[in-house]
This record gives C-alpha cells, structure tokens and sequence, in this order.
C-alpha cells in the first residue's frame, strides 16, 4: 500500500525533532553532528538565535499580505542583495527551482524586448541540475531527472562539463544564454575553473548571450566569497539564488542587471507567497550576519582547516576515498568505496552527510560551525571510513 507520503524520497531512517547549531537531535536525545545542513540551506546553523528573532518578531506583526502591496522586507532584502553584488533588481520566490524558472522565464522576455525572439535557446553543461520544474528538468537534460516525464520542453541544449569548445560549436542563431553552476552540486561538487568562467563571460559577451549563474548551493557565503563566481573575478547577467539565503526558511531569488531585467514589467510574472513578510525578515537577517565584517574570512580559515583534514583522511583511507574537491564550506569526497555505504557508516558514527553523483559525498556544514566541530566531523569520518574498510 502507497505511504501517505508520495514515496519520491529514499530516505534514511532517521528524523530528528530538534537542533542548535551543527547539532541534530532525535526523539531519544542521540545527537548528530550536521555537515549536511538540510542540503546547503541550514546556513547559519539550527535554531541560530539571531535568525529565531527575526522570524518570530515577524511572525507576532503580520505574515502575509501577497505581492498586491509593497513589503518593506522584501525592499530591504533587495536592497541588501543589490549592494553585495552585480544585480540591479531582484524577483523572489519559495524556491530554488522558481529561482532557475524566473531567470530563464527573463532570457526569453530579454529576446522578446529586444526584437530578436528567435533567440530562445540556453546551452547547459552536463551534470547540472537546477531543479524539478518541467522546464528545469529540460534545461538540466540528466536521464534520471527526464525519464518517463516527457515531452521535455524545448530550448536547451547540453554539452559535456567544462568543455569550452563544445560550447563555442552549440552556438547558433537561436542561442540566447548559458547557463551554468560556478560550482556544480548535485553532479558531484565539480568546481568549474576560474578560467573557464573568464572564457564562458568573454563568449557570452562575443556573442551577445547573455550569462545565467545557478548559485543555489554555492551562494550566500557557501564557497568562502558571498557568491562563488566572485572568485573569478566576473560577474552574470542573471543568477538564481535560494538554499542557504533562508537559512532554512524557503526563500530563493533571480537577480539581475537592469539591462537583462529590461522586458520584466507589471504583470510579467508572478507568485503569490514569494518574498513574503517571514521569508525576507530572515532573508535580511542572514544577509547582515554573512556580510559582517570577518565572517566570510572566518569561513574560509574554517574551511582551510577541514580541506587539511580531509586530505590527510584520504591519504590514510585511500580504499575508502580518492580525493577532495570543491571550494570553501562546498566540499565532495569522491570516494573509492560506494558513497552510500560511507554515508550509511557516517549515520552509525553520527554523522550526517550528502551524496551527490559521480559516487561523491558533500560536506556543506554551517557556515559559522567552529573548528572544534570540525575536528569533531573529522574523528566521526574517520570512524565511518575505517568500518567501511572492514567490509570492503
Ligand atoms: C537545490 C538546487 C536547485 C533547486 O532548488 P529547490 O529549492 O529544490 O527547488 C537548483 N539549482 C541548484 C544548483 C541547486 O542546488
């Protein structure tokens, strides 16, 4: 008999019914360390104090009003959002897949606006993933995201991971974008080189493409800058935001130039809840706490510590694990072993981490865990990795 919950999940057996910071607690009181912060998105840890006050202020005054009024929340979120970085203008949403939606819902409007709406198409690198919309599946194009749901809306086209070349060769008259994860998430924490970025921008200006940035996972502080493609030095045309920008209340984000936002007008598009009262008063306080001076540099000394950490596990367990990639607080561990049996020995060691394809597990712990836990994460990987050698 089907649960009453639609099985579209292979979870664990575990629930937990409360947290503090990297800390995870079941109903029996066993405590779990979480370097998987609900997938990127526990940014500043369980229950963070700070984010607990915002929303419960919020939520004594008012929680919803739609998007017929102006909400003062939502302004200053975007104000916030448009100082930090590129963008001149934000959409808000519940989502992350609303957030890959609203930006190429924006790339088709932007051709549209300019006289050239034969310029739909948006080229994507194999392995991506940017949510589960009929669109977004199409745009990611991964057989296990497609099977079965077709016909795939049309528009997109694929090319294998970081190859620069296959990209120049898949554009044509129709193209109108590219769109790509500075770092990819799900396809296994596979970190596009800075170059590569460099070289994607200069096509996209050659060719007058405009550029999507999928920052869902990698954003908000996640990579050691507040968004990952800073560390290239260049800048998108559109980007999606979500995951870690709530800190664990739903909230995502398409942010723009005014340019690539200019056939985005009254009536253009729309949600009801996006951006509401509750989300943007934890969106504005995750926003200050991240931006505040030393935390993103307090985020990469922590994540110097674990990458040296991880190394040395690696070398010491190389049945177990291959090698460590990523950026920041955004690391994989592609492993020799199978990930799901690694992860399995991390729940026995009470450890919580994320698979992600390509056989990696990804280690995306709060933003602000200490490195005290860290060592603690490193001894519990350890335990996972030396059970699993006893089984290989
Ligand atoms: C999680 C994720 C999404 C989808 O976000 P949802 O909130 O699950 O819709 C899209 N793109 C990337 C890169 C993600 O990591």
């Amino acid at each position: 008999m089907i649960s009453p919950v639609l099985p579209t999940y292979a979870r664990a057996p575990l629930s937990f019914v409360k947290g503090q910071g990297p800390w995870l607690e079941t109903e029996d009181g066993t405590r779990y360390l979480d370097m998987g912060a609900g997938i990127a998105v526990n940014s500043l840890g369980h229950a963070n104090p700070i984010l607990v006050a915002a929303l419960t202020d919020q939520a004594r005054r008012l929680w919803h009003t739609s998007n017929l009024y102006n909400i003062p929340n939502q302004e200053a979120l975007a104000e916030r959002l448009v100082e930090h970085t590129f963008a001149d203008t934000v959409f808000f949403t519940n989502s992350g897949t609303e957030a890959t939606e609203a930006c190429v819902k924006m790339v088709r409007k932007y051709f549209d606006h300019i006289g050239q709406p034969e310029r739909f198409r948006v080229i994507t690198f194999d392995g991506s993933f940017h949510g589960r919309t009929m669109a977004m599946i199409a745009a990611a194009g991964g057989e296990k995201l497609t099977k079965g749901f077709g016909p795939l809306m049309p528009g997109f086209d694929h090319v294998p991971f970081g190859d620069l070349e296959a990209l120049k060769a898949a554009i044509g008259p129709e193209t109108a974008a590219i769109m790509l994860e500075p770092v990819q998430g799900e396809g296994g924490i596979r970190v596009l080189p800075e170059q590569d970025l460099r070289d994607v921008r200069a096509l996209c200006d050659e060719h007058g493409l405009l550029l999507v940035m999928d920052e869902i996972q990698s954003g908000v502080g996640r990579t050691g800058k507040l968004f990952a493609h800073e560390w290239a030095g260049v800048t998108p045309d559109i980007m999606a935001v979500a995951k870690g920008i709530g800190g664990g209340f739903p909230l995502g984000a398409c942010l723009a130039t005014e340019r690539a936002a200019v056939g985005m007008v009254a009536g253009s598009h729309g949600t009801t809840y996006g951006g509401n009262p509750m989300a943007c008063a934890v969106g504005c306080a995750v926003m200050d706490e991240v931006t505040r001076d030393g935390f993103l540099e307090n985020v990469n000394r922590i994540a110097g510590h674990l990458r040296q950490g991880l190394e040395g596990l690696v070398a010491s367990h190389p049945d177990v694990f291959d090698s460590v990639r990523g950026e920041g607080l955004m690391i994989g561990l592609k492993c020799n072993a199978t990930n799901i049996d690694v992860i399995n020995a991390g729940y026995e060691a009470h450890l919580l981490t994320v698979p992600a394809a390509d056989n990696v597990i990804r280690l995306l712990p709060p933003l602000n865990i200490t490195i005290e836990e860290i060592d603690e994460a490193l001894r519990r990987l350890e335990q996972a990795a030396v059970a699993v050698e006893g089984n290989l």
